[in-house]
C-alpha cells in the first residue's frame, strides 16, 4: 500500500495569515496520498470550513476551545478581524494558553510534516520534539549525498540543546566567526567528499578548500612522530610488530584525550580474546586504572591467553601512531574516529573498527561508512567529557566488529580493497596535479588577485 503523508497545518489567528495558509492545506489535500489535518478554534473554524466541507479531500479541522473565560474575552471573540482595540491584548494572551492544548494535539497526531503559521514559533520545538521519539531511534539526515542515518545519542550536545560552559561558548564564537571569515581550509580530500564540498559551497555560498591530507603533505611521517623529538630511538612495539605476520594485527588507540572506565576495558579484553585477534593495544595512562592496577580489569585467562604467549602487546603511553599504521603487521584500526586518526589511517590504506567517543567523531564515522572502510563497533553514545564512564560497548559488538574485518569474509575482503582504493586516491591528491596540489595552487592564486588585483606576480 502507498504511503500516507501526513501534515499537519496551523493558521493564526487573522483572516489575511489563516486563508493563504488553509489554501496550502487544500493544495496538499488535492495530491495523492496526503493527509490534511488543520489545527484552529471553534470560531475560527467558520472562516474556512465550508470551503472544506464540499471539497471531499482528505482534510481533518480539530477544533480547540478558546480560552476566552480565562482571558476576559466575549464569548465568539478569536480573531484579530474581530477585537476592538482594547481587547488587542487579551486575544494574544488567549493565543498564548492555547499553546500548550495545540501541542499536545499535535504530538497526539504526530504528524510527518507541521506547516505552521510563521507568528506560532513554538511549533519548530513541538516539530523538534516529533523528530524522534528516543534518543535510540534511528532517523535519517535530510539533504544529503548519501542515505546517512543516526541516532539522537550520537549528536554533540550542542546540536540538541543549549549547553553551557566555557567549551560550549568556544563552539558558539567557532560557529559565529565562520561565516565572517573569507574562507575555510578543510584537511581533507575533494576526491574523498566531493559531492560534499559541492555542498558545503551550495549551503554556505563560499568554496571550500580541501588541502588534505596535511601531515601527508608535509611528510610529517618521514620525521620522529615521537612528542619528544629528543628520543629518536625505535619504540619497541614496532619491534614487536615485527614479530607479526602480515595484516594480522588489530591497533587500538582512542587519541589522546579519551579515558575509559576498568569496565569498559574488561569489554575490550574479553572481545579481543573471544575473536582471538592480535592486537596492540594503547592503554592510557589517564584511563582511569594504573599499571599495577590490571587485575581490577584484566580478565584472568586474557594475561596467559593473550599477553604472556605474545599474541598481543599493551603498551601505555604515547606510541608513534603513524610509523604503527604503515607497519605491514596492521591489519585494521580500532580508533576513536578523531579526524587525525581517520585520515592517518584512510592514508595508510588500514580499514577501521570504528568506536566515536565525542565531538563530531560520529560525523567522521558516518564518512568511514560511506567510503566503505570500516566497521563500526556500535557505540551510541556521543559524550560530553574525556571520561568515558557511562556507557559501555558490549563485549559481545566488539567482538563481532573484531571478526567481521579481521577473519576472512566477503566483507573483509571488499573493506580491505576499498581501503586500499582510498589510499591510492589520497596519495594521487597530493601529488602535483592532484585535487589537493591543486586547491592549494589555486587558493594561493585567488589570494593574490584578491589583494594585489591580478593572478600575475
Ligand atoms: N597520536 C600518536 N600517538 C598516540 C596517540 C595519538 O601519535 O599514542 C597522534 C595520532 O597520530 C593523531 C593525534 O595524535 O595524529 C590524535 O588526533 P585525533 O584527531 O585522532 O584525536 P584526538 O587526540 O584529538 O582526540
Amino acid at each position: 500500500m502507498a504511503k500516507e503523508l501526513h501534515v499537519v497545518f496551523v493558521p493564526y489567528f487573522t483572516p489575511s495569515h489563516m486563508i493563504p495558509l488553509v489554501n496550502i492545506a487544500r493544495l496538499f489535500a488535492s495530491r495523492h496520498g496526503v493527509k490534511v489535518s488543520i489545527i484552529t478554534t471553534h470560531y475560527n473554524a467558520l472562516f474556512f470550513e465550508s470551503s472544506i466541507d464540499e471539497s471531499g479531500q482528505q482534510i481533518f479541522v480539530h477544533k480547540l476551545k478558546f480560552p476566552s473565560d480565562e482571558v476576559g474575552l466575549p464569548q465568539g471573540i478569536e480573531n484579530f478581524s474581530s477585537v476592538t482595540a482594547s481587547e488587542m491584548s487579551l486575544l494574544f494572551m488567549g493565543i498564548a494558553l492555547l499553546q500548550k492544548p495545540m501541542e499536545d494535539l499535535i504530538v497526539e497526531l504526530s504528524p510527518h510534516c507541521i506547516v505552521s503559521d510563521v507568528c506560532l514559533t513554538w511549533t519548530v520545538d513541538v516539530a523538534e520534539q516529533l523528530k524522534v521519539s528516543s534518543d535510540s531511534e534511528s532517523f535519517l539526515i535530510p539533504g544529503l549525498p548519501n542515505k546517512i542515518e543516526m541516532k539522537r545519542s550520537q549528536l554533540p550536545e550542542n546540536i540538541k540543546t543549549n549547553p553551557e560552559g566555557p567549551y560550549w561558548e568556544m563552539m558558539k564564537r567557532i560557529k559565529e566567526s565562520e561565516p565572517r571569515s573569507y574562507a575555510m581550509i578543510h584537511d581533507t580530500i575533494y576526491d574523498l567528499e566531493s559531492t560534499y564540498a559541492e555542498l558545503y559551497q551550495k549551503i554556505k555560498g563560499k568554496k571550500p578548500w580541501l588541502i588534505g591530507p596535511l601531515f601527508y603533505f608535509s611528510k610529517r611521517e618521514e620525521s620522529s612522530n615521537s612528542r619528544n623529538t629528543a628520543v629518536q630511538e625505535r619504540h619497541s612495539c614496532l619491534s614487536w610488530l615485527d614479530s607479526q605476520e602480515p595484516n594480522s594485527v588489530v591497533y587500538i588507540c582512542f587519541g589522546s584525550m579519551g579515558r575509559f572506565s576498568d569496565a569498559q576495558l574488561t569489554e575490550i579484553a574479553l572481545a579481543l580474546e573471544a575473536s582471538d585477534s592480535s592486537f596492540l593495544w594503547v592503554v592510557r595512562n589517564g584511563d582511569k586504572t594504573q599499571e599495577n592496577d590490571q587485575k581490577n580489569w584484566m580478565p584472568t585467562s586474557f594475561k596467559g591467553k593473550m599477553l604472556t604467549n605474545n599474541k598481543g602487546l599493551i603498551v601505555r603511553g604515547w606510541v608513534p601512531q603513524l610509523k604503527i599504521l604503515n607497519h605491514p603487521a596492521i591489519g585494521a584500526f580500532m580508533t576513536h574516529c578523531g579526524w587525525n586518526s581517520i585520515l592517518e589511517s584512510l592514508t595508510a590504506g588500514v580499514p577501521m573498527l570504528t568506536w566515536p567517543l565525542f565531538a563530531e567523531q560520529f560525523y567522521n564515522e558516518k564518512l568511514v561508512e560511506v567510503l566503505g572502510c570500516g566497521v563500526g563497533v556500535g557505540a551510541e553514545v556521543c559524550h560530553s567529557t574525556f571520561d568515558i564512564t557511562d556507557t559501555i560497548v558490549k563485549k559481545e559488538n566488539i567482538e563481532a566488529s573484531v571478526k567481521m574485518l579481521m577473519n576472512a569474509s566477503k566483507k573483509s575482503e571488499t573493506t580491505r580493497s576499498r581501503a586500499k582504493d582510498v589510499e591510492a586516491t589520497i596519495k594521487r591528491a597530493v601529488e602535483k596535479g592532484g585535487s589537493s596540489y591543486n586547491h592549494l595552487t589555486a587558493l594561493i592564486a585567488e589570494l593574490k588577485c584578491h589583494v594585489f588585483g591580478t593572478l600575475k606576480e
